[in-house]
C-alpha cells in the first residue's frame, strides 16, 4: 500500500505564563533520542513537526498563544488538546481541571487529550502534588505527563506521545 500522509491539529491550552510557548519551542528544536522508529523533520515558521511512523508520515501543527474563554473551547476543533500547567501554580491547576471537565464533557475519550505538568524543575516551588494531578487524569480520562521546558526532559516523549494518541484514535497505531 502507498504510504500515508497524515494532517493533525494540535492546540496548546492553559493559563498564561505555564509554559505553552516553550513546550512548542522545544518540540521544533529538540532532537529526539527514542527508539529510531520515528523520523522528524520542523519547520520553525510554521510550527510544524513531521514524524515517520511505519512509512507513514504525520505532520503535527502546533496552535499555541490564543487565550480561550470556555465558549470558546467548544467551538475549536483539534486532532489532540495538549492542556498545561505549571506545578508551581495552582491557579494554572484548577485552569486546567477546568478545560478538562468542558474537553470531557464535549468530546469525552474521542479525541486525544494529555494534562502536563510542566516546570517540574522547579521541585522546591512545587505547589501541586503529582498524585493530585494524576486523580485528575483519571477522571477525564486522559494521559497525564510531567514535563520541564526548559531542561527538556519528557518533551520529546510527550511530542511522540501526542501522535500516538491521534494515531491510536484512527486505529493505526
Ligand atoms: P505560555 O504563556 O504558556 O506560553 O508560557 P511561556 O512558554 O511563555 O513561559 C512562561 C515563563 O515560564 C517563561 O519565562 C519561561 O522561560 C518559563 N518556563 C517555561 N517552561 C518552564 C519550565 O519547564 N521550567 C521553568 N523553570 N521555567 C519555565
Ligand atoms: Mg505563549
Amino acid at each position: 500500500t502507498e504510504p500515508a500522509n497524515y494532517f493533525f491539529r494540535v492546540l496548546m491550552l492553559g493559563a498564561p505564563g505555564v509554559g505553552k510557548s516553550s513546550l512548542t519551542n522545544q518540540f521544533m528544536t529538540s532532537e529526539y533520542l527514542g527508539t529510531n522508529d520515528f523520523g522528524i523533520s520542523r519547520s520553525m515558521e510554521e510550527k510544524t513537526v513531521s514524524l515517520l511512523v511505519d512509512g507513514d508520515e504525520s505532520t503535527l501543527e502546533f496552535i499555541d498563544g490564543l487565550v480561550y474563554e470556555m465558549d470558546e473551547l467548544r467551538s475549536l476543533s483539534g486532532d489532540a488538546y495538549v492542556v498545561v500547567f505549571s506545578i508551581t501554580d495552582r491557579l494554572s491547576f484548577e485552569n486546567a481541571t477546568d478545560i478538562l471537565r468542558e474537553l470531557h464533557h464535549e468530546c469525552g475519550t474521542e479525541r486525544a487529550i494529555i494534562l502536563v505538568a510542566n516546570k517540574s524543575d522547579l521541585v522546591r516551588n512545587r505547589k501541586v502534588p503529582n498524585e493530585e494531578a494524576r486523580e485528575i487524569a483519571d477522571q477525564f480520562e486522559c494521559k497525564y505527563t510531567e514535563t520541564s521546558a526548559v531542561l527538556n526532559h519528557n518533551v520529546d516523549e510527550l511530542l511522540v506521545g501526542i501522535l500516538k494518541q491521534i494515531l491510536l484514535r484512527i486505529g493505526k497505531d
